[in-house]
Formats: structure tokens, sequence, C-alpha cells
């Protein structure tokens, strides 16, 4: 089993469970990510699980991409 940098972003829902999961929600981006939300907002992803304030919709992404804001 290869932990992390395998796999993909195909389910958001399973991307957070699996960063819950290793205990890395809580860590802080290396550097803060500004997304747009599907609400339409704008916010700054500052963890590997930030929620948006705006609509609530959660986001995750594992350690290993977090250079590539697309993934997210
Ligand atoms: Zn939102």
């Amino acid at each position: 089993m290869h932990e992390g940098c395998t796999g993909s972003f195909g389910d958001g829902k399973a991307v957070v469970d699996k960063i819950r999961m290793m205990g890395f929600n809580t860590r802080e981006m290396p550097m803060a990510v500004e997304l747009t939300c599907e609400c339409g907002k704008e916010f700054s992803m500052t963890h590997l699980e930030t929620k948006c304030p705006h609509c609530g919709m959660v986001y995750g992404v594992t350690p290993c991409s977090t250079a590539y804001p697309e993934r997210i």
C-alpha cells in the first residue's frame, strides 16, 4: 500500500476522510491557496482541511498535493 501521493481527488469527501484519518486535516498549508468555491466566493485555504466560510463546503487536500491547487 502506498498512502498519500497516489490516487486522485475523484471524491473530495474521501480525501477529507483520508486526511482526517491521517491527522493531517489540522495541518497548515505550506502556502495558503486562494480558492474560488462552488458558491462563487473566494476564500483562503490555510489548512489541509478548510471550510468555505460562506457556504460551509469542506475542501481537503493531501499533503503531497499542496503545490497543485487545481487538484483541490
Ligand atoms: Zn462556498
